[in-house]
């Protein structure tokens, strides 16, 4: 039960579009916030069944489940190995807007914290090339650390406003807008977000819709798919939204309705005429919180990119024997080496090479490269390519686990030969140790470590 109470102008909205309904929805959004996770689908194979919480199934999305309680996450090892995301269960409707058949070009354009990044880089077939971008520059710090802990190394992540991207006119097959909204869908789950809302932020927000819509929309291919999605009620962020972007570009979109949804609870819509033109989840209607959808679609067509792996980089013994032994590269990585860093990246990533783009992130930093050998980075360890197959391994206990994620000294045996260990927790990779003499040093990085006083509840 919250002790922010609903504004009373939010209520007035609501009860006069819900009418006879709306008791029932307050009584839903008084209760207790449903918890839900989507499960890595690399990671997670065979792990499903120990992880305890697991209630049933999200039915709109293959992977995700509901939780039985909502467990403190950073005292789970899997949370860490990027085993599954905790993401609210109606924002994975997503997983059913989109079509991937071949190779796409993705632009996840307001991505922080990156639940809906994820999902993406969860389903998109191989070959594709995803970018997160996030404007506000202390949000991409956690949307970069859930990309590495999710591991999909043909990812770019930028930190650019909207207008950045028409330096990438008619670039992206999917552009997904997840636009910052006046968040009256998420009353349950974050009571203080109550207290943000008022008439004149739904206006603000909708205007400010407008602007990054309008600014990034150059940047999809003819064919390609515009998703825009909202956590709010109000129709002013939503159908409106819609239905300026047909009345203002109505040379280039169109609705691209997504029949059947409804049999999850979701509400079809009906815009300009066209049914299952967008989709409305509320509380009471379906486990979740409250989400708009609609998809729309640039007319026309165009081919897609065929990309040329480079030539793999010059690359002295040492480091390619260290690629060939961890990594298992799908044949549209290449391989770089800038420095003494050794990176797999998509092709696609240098197109972005260039101003205004501020990147963050550049697919996958593998490790770092010294005369003798090359130390694996932490993003590797938790890398879906990462080659457990070969690689030496300690297997640790619960407790042995949550010491290690606090970055304290454990008790290993040291390896046979001098070197690095993978650190797993049923089978999850953690990080790495690494022998020095009869001890073993723990590389968990510093800065994602367990804080000291974080304990069970
Ligand atoms: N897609 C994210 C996910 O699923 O985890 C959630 C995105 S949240 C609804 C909206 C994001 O838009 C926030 O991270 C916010 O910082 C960002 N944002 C705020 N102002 C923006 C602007 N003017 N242009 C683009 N993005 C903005």
């Amino acid at each position: 039960m919250s002790t922010c109470a609903l504004p009373h102008a939010f209520i007035s909205r609501m009860r006069e579009s819900l009418q006879e309904e709306y008791e029932e929805f307050e009584d839903v959004l008084e209760g207790e916030a449903i918890s839900s996770i989507r499960l890595h689908p690399v990671k997670a194979k065979g792990v499903e069944n120990q992880l305890p919480l697991i209630s049933s199934n999200v039915p709109w999305h293959p992977h995700a489940y509901y939780l039985r309680e909502r467990p403190t996450f950073t005292l789970d090892p899997f949370y860490h190995a990027g085993t599954y995301y905790v993401q609210e269960a109606a924002s994975m409707m997503l997983y059913q807007m989109c079509e991937f058949k071949d190779a796409v070009t993705i632009l996840d354009l307001c991505a922080a914290p990156g639940g809906k990044s994820t999902l993406l880089a969860g389903a998109m077939p191989e070959g594709s090339f995803l970018v997160s971008n996030e404007v506000i520059a202390n949000r991409t710090k956690i949307l970069a650390e859930n990309m590495s802990r999710w591991g999909n190394p043909a990812t770019l992540i930028l930190q650019n406003d909207p207008v950045a991207f028409q330096a990438m006119a008619e670039f992206f097959d999917y552009l997904i807008v997840d636009a910052p909204c006046s968040g009256e869908g998420l009353f349950r789950k974050d009571p203080q977000s109550r207290e943000r809302w008022s008439e004149s932020a739904v206006e603000a927000c909708a205007a400010r819709q407008k602007r990054i819509l309008a600014d990034a929309l150059p940047s999809l291919k003819p064919g390609g798919y515009l998703i825009y999605s909202t956590c709010t009620f109000s129709p002013e962020e939503n159908e409106e939204i819609i239905r300026w972007l047909l009345r203002s570009f109505p040379k280039e979109l169109t609705l691209a309705p997504v029949p059947g949804l409804e049999k999850f609870g979701s509400i079809p819509l009906s815009l300009e005429g066209e049914a299952y033109a967008a989709y409305r989840c509320m509380p009471h209607k379906l486990q979740g919180e409250g989400l708009f959808i609609s998809r729309l679609r640039k007319k026309g067509n165009t081919e897609a990119f065929s990309w040329i792996i480079p030539r793999p980089a010059k690359m002295d013994k040492t480091t390619s024997a260290f690629l060939a032994t961890h990594t298992l590269p799908p044949s549209h990585l290449a391989a770089e080496v800038f420095q003494d860093k050794l990176f797999l990246r998509h092709p696609a990533h240098a197109q972005f090479h260039k101003k205004p783009f501020r990147i963050k992130a550049n697919g996958l930093y593998a490790g770092k490269i010294h005369r003798m050998d090359v130390a694996p980075s932490h993003e590797l360890a938790l890398s879906e390519i990462l080659r457990k197959d070969i690689l030496p391994m300690w297997e640790l206990t619960y407790e042995q686990a949550i010491s290690y994620l606090r970055k304290e000294e454990i008790r290993i045996p040291p390896p046979k030969d001098k070197g690095w260990l993978l650190i797993t927790y049923q089978g999850q990779a953690l990080g790495w140790a690494k022998a020095v003499g009869k001890r073993s040093r723990n590389h968990f990085p510093v800065n994602w470590r367990i804080k000291k006083h974080t304990y069970r509840q």
